[in-house]
């Protein structure tokens, strides 16, 4: 994986199609509320202020609830203490252990924090969950995230003496900064010190029993988002404006690679390691609508920016960081289970994305791989039987065509897996094994994060059936550290998002243009077409992909200095080859 490999991007923005309201959107996807059940995003809160802390806290956590959680804490500093609650399941297990532990709290500034976990690393456990305390009892964190050396920062700090008490990356954070500020640091530049060592995308809220009059917040990359709500002589943080909406309307959104010193009469926001930065509050009037979107304009680019978050939602729980051993829960395959082939079947930009499985699938695993379109499959004879698998990729669930080949290949004696968004859909219902996307509900018309998250169902799911191959021993290694790597990828798709002025810049110059030309060669030819079908639907200007190798054939003859050709290449074995097509 390189860092250009992240899949984004480009929309004309002033040519957006509307938000549709619930029920068009309902008819345009045949998407069920069940969509709006899968999202699993974790969730952080924090408050400063004059009000007891907690029913702050818990509120806000109610309010994060819709996004899932596996486990909840909180921590709360009062007395000159820190005193913690946390608890597996539903956020109600944790009411028994909150009764007084706020009970030191004489009326002096209150400062408390949130936490809802979706593991990553370690079981779903209490002492897994969050918040993590340092050794002393006196730093507290809580972090939405992937630590991606936190295995090199474990042996370090363990070097040093840390014992640790918990299996998450997590905690690392913590000890780092107790380290920090024990060598002298306030919590402000220990914070900042501390991710200066952390790789990967992260969300940061952290106390000090030292300094009672602050909470640290930070947020590197697009794990999770950072939001300070700014109230009168109390602030809060969350990782989305619903979660504090009923408090303030005023709301700072912190760009990635910022840290915050919260404190109840406001906030003072750097970029990590550098000079002091100034954020608008942006005001939100009573729309929910609008408080969804949060500071996006539209809902489309909301989730553009959620693909990194999507995607470590995505990994979460399915490879263990350590050995990179896959699996994936409602599609377990064992090595008897293997099929000697694989039919992907999807519409539109599904198809596109089971293009792309294809490379994965036959690169990782070395299982042939056939790809159709959903609409095409029942008019030809299909050749698949016990040993097949046919492997339907539908973000709905519901998309009608894809439904049909599905009931065709099951017909033919194939059994039928399904990659799909949204549970208790008609396609994961129909399926000997599904894998779900987890990418959130899509309310954008264009689909964005299911593209890329069901991507990374194939490339999880040729990892699981390389391990199972007992016959391709290299295979099986090369699976694991290519699972592995996985957890670099929300860090890499970040970065690419965060260079988004380019973007709009290139919408500016071209937008007027009114054919476009996408070439990609091996695994970027589809991801060529589907840049071609974003900028249709989204632009109505026409737009072709095509293998960059096929241009001199043909298409060449139409290209002059009027036709904009985009062309995708990463840093791979065929970039030479690419570059060459713009020399030529
Ligand atoms: N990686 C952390 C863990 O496994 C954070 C998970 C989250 O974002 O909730 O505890």
């Amino acid at each position: 994986m390189r860092d250009s490999d992240a899949a984004f991007y480009i929309t004309k923005v002033d040519c957006v199609r509307p938000v549709r309201s619930s029920k068009e959107r309902a008819d345009l996807t045949g998407r069920t509320s069940a969509a709006i059940r899968i999202a699993r995003m974790c969730g952080i809160i924090g408050y400063i202020g004059s009000r007891p802390g907690i029913p702050i806290v818990v509120g806000g956590l109610r309010r994060l609830e819709y996004r899932g959680y596996d486990s909840s804490g909180v921590a709360v500093l009062a007395g000159g203490r820190i005193q913690v609650a946390r608890a597996v399941g539903k956020l109600a297990n944790l009411d028994p252990h909150l009764a007084g532990l706020d009970a030191n709290w004489a009326g002096e500034t209150s400062v408390a924090m949130g936490h809802t976990r979706w593991a990553t690393h370690g079981g779903v456990t209490e002492p897994n969950a969050h918040p993590h305390v340092g050794r002393t009892g006196r730093i507290a964190l809580v972090h939405n995230g992937i630590v991606e050396n936190f295995l090199a920062l474990r042996a370090e700090l363990a070097g040093d003496g840390v014992i640790f008490t918990s299996e998450t990356d997590t905690e690392v954070i913590v000890h780092m900064l107790e380290r920090y500020v024990n060598e002298g640091m306030d919590l402000e530049r220990a914070t900042h010190a501390t991710l200066a060592r952390l790789h990967g995308s992260q969300a940061i809220v952290v106390m000090r029993a030292d300094e009672p009059d602050r909470l640290v917040c930070a947020r590197i990359g697009n794990a999770g988002g950072v939001c300070i709500g700014l109230g009168e002589g109390e602030s809060f943080v969350a990782s989305d404006a619903q979660g504090i909406l009923e408090h303030t309307r005023d709301i700072i959104f912190l760009e990635s690679a910022e840290v915050a010193v919260v404190r109840a009469g406001g906030v003072r926001a750097r970029r990590i390691g550098g000079a002091e930065v100034t954020h608008k509050p942006h005001h939100f009037s009573w729309d929910p609508v609008a408080a969804e979107k949060g500071e996006y304009r539209h809902f489309m680019l909301k989730e553009i920016h959620e693909q990194a978050r999507a995607i470590t939602d995505t990994i979460r729980g399915r490879v263990d960081l350590e050995t990179g051993v896959v699996s994936l829960e409602d599609l377990p395959i064992k090595p008897g289970s293997v099929p000697d082939r694989i039919t992907s079947i999807g519409c539109g930009t599904s198809a596109y994305s089971a293009l792309i499985g294809k490379f994965l699938i036959e690169g990782i695993a070395r299982i042939p791989v056939d790809v159709d379109y959903g609409s095409e499959y029942r008019y030809r004879q299909p050749l698949v039987g016990p040993n097949s698998a046919v492997l339907g990729i539908t973000q709905s669930g519901e998309t009608a065509d894809t439904l049909a080949a599905m009931d065709e290949a099951r017909k033919r004696g194939s059994r039928v897996w399904s990659i799909v968004n949204a549970i208790g859909s008609q396609a994961q219902r129909v399926s000997d094994g599904h894998i779900a996307m987890r990418a959130g509900p899509e309310i954008g018309v264009c689909s964005t994060k299911a593209f890329t998250t069901s991507i990374v169902d194939q490339y999880l799911l040729a990892c699981a059936l390389a391990m199972a191959r007992p016959d391709v021993d290299d295979s099986r290694n090369h699976a694991r550290v290519l699972a592995r790597e996985l957890a670099r990828l929300p860090n890499l798709v970040g970065r690419a998002l965060d260079a988004n002025p380019i973007y709009d810049e290139l919408a500016r110059r071209f937008h007027h243009r009114e054919h476009f030309l996408y070439l990609g060669r091996g695994i970027n030819y589809p991801v060529a077409l589907e840049g071609a079908l974003k900028l249709k639907e989204m632009s109505y200007i026409h737009a072709e992909g095509y293998p960059a190798g096929e241009m001199k054939h043909g298409p060449i003859a139409l290209i002059d200095e009027d036709m904009p050709v985009v062309c995708i290449c990463v840093r791979d074995g065929v970039r030479q080859d690419g570059l060459a097509n713009r020399a030529g």
